[in-house]
């Protein structure tokens, strides 16, 4: 069966959006992943198909019901479902590409889009949500978060990227243990605007152009990122959140 997910979302229309075109569009079509995008309204029973409430305490904003999420969860999940549960929110890990590649080595993912102020914590809790942030910013839903981490795990699947695109050598591909930032890449003209390419990459020299990579990697690592270079603290934050403390309900 092909990588399946599912969205919860108050704004279905948006899917698939961008995930309809290019690598992940193709990918779409050829059946190799499906997406199904379901209105957590259907679940609502009263006249006004309310799916939030304010917040208990004061403050602004409304915050979605943990009965209606819960419901909307239930009708998009079968008994025994397989699929982790994401939420998306500001106050999860952060996105990271060892949680993609994990993700995307599994049956697929249901993906749980907040609006408003979010989602009550107790049906987070209850239903074992990971709770995954995609940087340090506050988008107004969850749907272009969904995307983003849908986009990244399908461009994984088996037979999405052609051999022209390679997953192996780019930015956080862990190569030889390391997690480093990708090396530059330059093509045709070899000289433009009187910027000459470096002369490593011309010399047809695989072992120099090898070293040279690594080098340009390691370097622009240091510069930008040094937090990659400590493996140890991003693999430990990364595999948190697929351990929820609390049972699926
Ligand atoms: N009150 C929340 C807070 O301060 O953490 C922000 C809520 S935000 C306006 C509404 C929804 O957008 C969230 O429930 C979440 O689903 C989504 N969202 C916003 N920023 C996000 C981010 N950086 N990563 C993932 N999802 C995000």
């Amino acid at each position: 069966m092909s990588w399946r997910a599912t969205i919860l979302t108050l704004f279905p229309g948006m899917f698939p959006g961008p995930l309809g075109t290019s690598l992940a569009g193709r990918g779409l079509e050829r059946g190799l992943w499906s997406l199904e995008a379901r209105d957590i309204r259907e679940v609502t029973t009263d006249r006004h198909r309310t799916v939030d409430d304010t917040p208990f305490g004061g403050g602004a904003g409304m915050v979605l019901r943990p009965d209606v999420v819960d419901a909307a969860c239930a009708a998009a999940m079968p008994e025994g479902e397989a699929r982790p549960l994401v939420y998306l929110t500001p106050r999860g890990v952060p996105l990271r590409q060892s949680l993609v590649r994990e993700l995307a080595a599994g049956p697929g993912l249901v993906l749980l889009c907040g609006r408003y102020e979010g989602v009550d914590q107790r049906v987070i809790e209850a239903r074992g949500m990971i709770e995954v942030s995609i940087g340090d910013y506050v988008l107004s839903g969850g749907e272009l978060a969904a995307m983003v981490l849908l986009d990244a795990c399908v461009r994984l699947i088996p037979g999405v990227m052609g051999a022209a695109e390679s997953a192996e050598e780019e930015s956080f591909s862990a190569t030889e243990g390391a997690n480093l930032l990708e090396y530059p890449q330059y093509t045709r003209p070899a000289e433009w605007r009187g910027l000459r390419v470096p002369e490593v990459l011309l010399s047809g020299h695989h072992a120099e152009v090898a070293r040279w990579r690594r080098e340009q990697s390691e370097a622009v690592t240091r510069e930008r990122r040094p937090d990659l270079l400590s493996e140890q603290r991003r693999d430990a934050a990364a595999q948190a959140p697929l351990h929820p403390a609390a049972s699926p309900a």
